[in-house]
């Protein structure tokens, strides 16, 4: 294949010695440094928007009220219209659609073109537009780009003199990037930013034209337009003529609400995986700026306050000290600006930043100053508080817009001292002698190249720089993936990031294996558990994406090689003719790939007959993994090339034509017992209340974006209605654990009549493993206290099955077997109600989301894909235990081996340890899959999703039974 071309380096990273400060001064570097063009809107005044609405009465909104305005101070440009007249209600006394935001920001933008300009950056899935709005002063606004190009030349001062970086210290406006409402049922901010907008717009006195002297203002009113349009149909349809205050009322949405995207995917974790369009979309947007401040404006409970920043302990390691020093600054700030309204307000309560992935995390590690908001959530309306107040949504508003303004205040005001601090902590990041700056990130090629491939293009979308290595070094000390030091070869051609670079602290952060808490925190949070029983982690305390994506990948020492700058090439996909046209036997996609899952499946839709081998082969002289699958030519209609090109193009594989059924070598031959038909599976996915929305969105999208499996969505309030026949596969995500239990009679005949039904973690694999299912021999741990004996036993002999030497003498000559160790003594274990109350105790310090060592049944047709070990997701208190003959596809590791990244308390890890994390069991005809949590939590776990995706694609030919037809 072909690879990159050699790019000219714009400093040297051979060996520790080399400097990056050597300024290559050719036009070239200035070219290279030029920010790529940002493809504004012409100015347009759009039709105006209807006033009229049909009357309900959304909140208590009242148009001919005497609003106060949220500005009194400042004087307005009356030619600028007033939000309040762009939109149908005055701002702030209801929830404004995308669409009407958007209206409104481009009336403003066109009545103020000398400081506002729109750019559309991208879509959400249902096709809305993403857009940012630049507002600056005339003189700024006429020179953005070289602005941009200043600004950049400070988040990436190699070789830039030290006299040219200080006069753009000096010189240059600051960039602030607010962004609104990520959680789409969290309003009030996309609200705001039309306020923000209007006031920077047409403000006329000082506080405003000193604002935009020193600051360009990006605002990003709307970050998840999905989630917004589908919670605002609820608020309306909910609304009636007389105002509802109780905060309890069905009128703040339903299932599954608007906080998370189409896919139901919580955007504020996205941040470092880039899973969701938005994600990516927004990565290159601020890329294009490299702000020194980033506002994320969202909403909380309606019975608190407002949160700002300072945030709590504990933050990740290399958190960057520019935000820890700024933080205070704008935290007193905006304090100083809510006072003044005598407004409530808390800093450094909760909303710890230990996950990088959020996105004022994640703007923190960019090197921007990255600022929460948590406003009270009123709904769009109003809502009555235990102290007897009536909040409205306008004061809501009004919070976010003084909060925002007070922010771009406190940068215009430091506008220097704020550049300066983000220039020396670029000069750190890229400085050889920076604590941790002389190891690299490594990724040896040749596990799953796409997962590797997407890892890196995902890196460089946010700014991250990859090289790969021209030669084979030798490391000494490499930190490796499973967690063990090892000394080995890198071999040439493997991706090298090394930490000393502009992104110096987001490349150690978020690639780092295993982050541990400071003493500290680590005290905190268990004080916290033993007191209060319950978890001070605002979310998961892993991440690692090596792990995630199950790389082979390790730190080392910079190693003393020539590394050139990756570059993506396009992946080959399709079929592969041959020279000349032989007789072909069939085709065979390798079964290593993910993607040869979404092969099968489109074949499958296609109508083909496909084949999967239960082991390695050889065909067209290379090898296939186990798992690899086969079109035979006789097998399928004459348009069977066609289908196949298809199917291979659409999942983005290659389908290798073979001409023999022969095998060169002790693998099995093509036309024998080791390759099994698949069965095209029909896919029930259960939807709706009480399913968790993560859950059902994650599964739905790892089937229907990752592998391109037809879905139904079917609705767990109506299963009872649902006719189960049409489907052979039925998917029930956490939250199901309900449904299943009500309708166990239906199920049982289901599953026995050939059903492959898979629960994905949580109560959902929880009820099946209740004895009163009959479904499953899985029982939860707390469920058998008194006779774990069993269980242990055969862990003990899963895990010495095929070691063991055999006794020749005791097998020929009946001579009692010579056990060298002896008889293995039974540990102690507590019984009845003290078992039961210990456990109950252990539980409490249950992982809140941590990366698990998994050992993984490689003879399992469910593991296709899959190595000897992978690591896994776990979360929750509910532990499950197998033994024969129940197949353990994937158990979890012994207890000194169990944990790979994130908090696991001793308590926990005794608990876990050795339990089951997938199960497959022959019912009848059909088969039940249990997942002990979830296998694509958040679409990281790239490395489990196959597991997923295998259960749903292959289930129903492998673990099922098809009737052969007459
Ligand atoms: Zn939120």
């Amino acid at each position: 294949m072909h690879r990159t071309a050699l790019v000219a380096l714009p400093f040297l990273l051979v060996g520790a010695c080399s400097t990056p400060d050597s300024r290559p001064d050719t036009t070239a570097e200035e070219q290279r440094r030029a920010p790529e063009p940002i493809a504004f809107e012409k100015p347009t005044r759009p039709p105006p928007v209807a006033v009229e609405h049909a009357g309900i009465a959304f909140g208590e909104s009242n148009v001919d009220a005497k609003l106060p305005a949220f500005f009194p101070a400042t004087t307005h440009d009356v030619r600028v219209p007033h939000p309040d007249v762009l939109l149908r209600q005055p701002l702030g006394t209801f929830t404004a659609h995308h669409d009407e935001v958007l209206s409104a920001l481009r009336a403003i933008a066109a009545a103020a073109s000398d400081r506002v300009r729109i750019a559309p950056f991208g879509r959400t899935h249902e096709g809305r537009e993403l857009v940012q709005v630049v507002i600056a002063s005339p003189e700024n606004m006429a020179r953005l780009d070289d602005i941009r190009g200043r600004i950049a030349k400070l988040a990436d001062p190699r070789g830039i003199d030290a006299g040219e970086l200080d006069e753009i210290v000096k010189e240059t406006p600051a960039i602030a990037w607010l962004a609104y409402s990520i959680h789409g049922d969290e309003t009030s901010g996309t609200d705001a930013s039309v306020a923000v907008a209007y006031h920077l717009a047409a403000g006329t006195s000082a506080d405003v034209t000193g604002i935009l002297r020193d600051v360009v203002v990006v605002i990003d009113p709307c970050q998840n337009p999905d989630g917004r349009e589908r919670v605002l149909g609820m608020f309306e349809q909910s609304s009636g003529y007389v105002p509802d205050l109780d905060t309890a009322s069905m009128r703040r949405g339903r299932w599954p609400h608007g906080r998370e995207n189409h896919y139901l995917f919580d955007m504020n974790r996205d941040w470092l995986w880039g899973t969701q369009p938005e994600t990516r979309a927004r990565w290159k947007a601020i890329h294009a700026w490299h702000p020194q401040l980033l506002v994320d404006a969202h909403e909380m409970g309606s019975q608190d306050t407002f949160l700002f920043y300072p945030a709590t302990d504990p933050l990740t390691p290399h958190f960057p000290a520019f935000t820890r020093t700024w933080w205070q600054r704008y935290g007193d700030d905006q304090a100083a600006a809510f006072d003044a309204h005598g407004w409530s307000y808390y800093t450094r309560e909760w909303a710890d930043s230990w996950y990088p992935g959020y996105t004022d995390s994640w703007a923190t590690f960019q090197g921007a100053c990255g600022i929460l908001y948590e406003q009270a959530r009123y709904a769009g309306g109003s809502v009555l508080r235990r102290s007897g107040e009536i909040a409205t949504y306008r004061e809501a508003v009004h919070r976010q817009a003084i909060g925002s303004i007070a922010n771009v205040t406190t940068l215009a005001k430091n506008r220097e001292a704020v550049l300066r601090d983000y220039l020396a902590e670029k000069q750190r990041n890229v400085a050889a002698d920076t604590d941790g700056n002389a190891r690299v990130f490594v990724i040896a090629r040749g596990r799953e190249a796409a997962r590797e491939e997407h890892l890196v293009d995902s890196l460089m979308e946010q700014g991250v720089e990859v090289f790969l290595n021209d030669d084979a070094f030798e490391v000494a000390d490499a930190e490796g993936v499973r967690g063990v030091t090892v000394a080995r070869e890198v071999p040439a051609g493997s991706f090298v990031i090394p930490a000393r670079q502009p992104l110096a602290p987001l490349v150690k952060a978020t690639l780092a294996f295993d982050p541990r808490y400071d003493a500290a925190s680590l005290e905190r949070e268990r004080k916290e558990l033993e007191r209060k029983g319950r978890s001070k982690a605002y979310d998961v305390t892993g991440w690692s994406p090596a792990h995630a994506y199950d790389l082979d990948a390790l730190w080392c020492a910079t190693p003393s090689v020539n590394l050139r700058p990756y570059e993506r090439t396009a992946r080959d996909e399709g079929v592969v003719s041959l020279p000349n046209e032989a007789p072909i036997y069939g085709w065979v996609v390798d079964g290593d790939a993910d993607a040869s899952v979404a092969f099968a499946a489109r074949a499958l839709e296609a109508g083909l007959a496909v084949q999967i081998s239960d082991e390695p082969f050889r065909a067209a002289d290379r090898k296939f993994a186990r798992g690899s699958l086969l079109v035979r030519r006789v097998e399928n209609g004459n348009d069977v090339r066609e289908r196949v090109e298809r199917a291979a193009r659409e999942a983005h594989v290659v389908a290798l034509p073979v001409t023999s059924a022969r095998s060169r070598d002790e693998g099995p031959d093509l036309g024998g017992r080791h390759f099994d038909l698949l069965e095209r599976p029909r896919v029930a996915l259960l939807s709706n209340a009480p399913i968790s929305s993560d859950s059902f969105g994650h599964a739905w999208h790892a089937l229907d974006v990752l592998s391109g499996v037809s879905v139904s969505l079917i609705d767990a309030q109506n299963f009872g209605y649902a006719d189960l026949r049409r489907y052979n596969v039925l998917v029930v995500p956490d939250g199901g654990g309900s449904v299943l239990s009500d309708h166990g009679e239906d199920l049982r005949t289901w599953v026995r009549a050939g059903g492959t039904l898979i629960a994905l973690g949580g109560d959902a694999a929880s009820a099946l493993a209740d004895e009163k299912m009959q479904l499953s021999a899985v029982r939860r741990r707390s469920d058998v206290l008194d006779d774990l004996g069993p269980y242990r036993r055969a862990v003990e002999r899963e895990r010495e099955a095929g070691k063991t030497t055999i006794d020749l003498e005791a097998v020929w000559d009946g001579k009692p077997v010579k056990t060298p160790e002896g008889p293995k003594e039974e540990p102690k274990e507590l019984k009845g109600d003290e078992a039961k109350e210990r456990d109950r105790w252990a539980s409490t310090f249950s992982p809140q989301g941590a990366i698990l060592r998994g050992e993984v049944n490689t003879d399992a047709w469910i593991t296709v894909g899959c190595e000897d070990e992978l690591p896994v997701f776990f979360e929750g208190s509910s532990v499950l235990l197998s033994q024969p003959p129940t197949r353990t596809a994937i158990r979890l590791a012994a207890s000194e081996r169990l944990r790979m990244s994130g908090l696991l308390w001793p308590e926990a890890r005794a608990r876990i340890a050795d339990s089951a994390w997938l199960t497959v069991e022959r019912q009848g005809a059909g088969q039940v899959i249990l997942f002990a949590a979830s296998p694509v939590f958040r679409g990281w776990f790239l490395g489990t999703a196959r597991l997923f995706t295998n259960a749903v694609v292959y289930g129903p030919g492998l673990g099922a039974s098809v009737p052969a037809p007459r």
